[in-house]
């Protein structure tokens, strides 16, 4: 099974990822800050890391180039996933050692476009679980926000 850690500061955002590639098979690990991300990533590489840029105590970019100086996580598939829709962040995420970019609100057909592409299988191959329906996946977000809503 392939493993893809979110690294994500905001709870609702790190479970609303996990509801989405749950439901496609992965297995999922959680870092609630830079710092937590780098020290998980070091002690078991994931095969993708979703990676948040605003995150306290490392940002995104602290935490990706800390990676590419470890040989041994230099080739790690690194995801960024930002709000920020500023023109010519695109650009700078993809110098600053990101494999891809995910803009927030997280798309489930971009985030499954960008984990098959980076994993380098197609999304037909037959040892996937089937593709969830836009119906499934609806009804597994809704639950996510509730599940987060009834929290104290
Ligand atoms: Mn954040």
């Amino acid at each position: 099974m392939r493993t893809i850690l979110i690294a994500e500061d905001n709870p609702i955002n790190r479970e609303l990822l996990r509801e989405l590639l749950e439901i496609r098979g992965y297995s999922v690990t959680e870092a609630c800050d830079g710092q937590q991300a780098l020290a998980m990533v070091e002690q078991a590489p994931p095969d993708i890391l979703l990676l948040d840029i605003g995150m306290p105590l490392l940002d995104g970019y602290a935490v990706v180039r800390k990676l590419r100086e470890n040989p041994r996580l230099a080739s790690l598939p690194v995801v960024a996933v930002t709000a920020y829709a500023m023109q010519g962040d695109r650009e700078k995420i993809m110098n600053s050692g990101f494999d891809g970019y995910l803009s927030k609100p997280v798309n489930s057909g971009s985030l499954f476009q960008e984990l098959d592409r980076l994993l380098a299988r197609p999304a037909t191959q037959s040892v996937l679980p089937s593709q969830p329906s836009e119906k499934q996946i609806s009804t597994q977000v809704a639950r996510a926000i509730a599940k987060q809503a009834a929290k104290p």
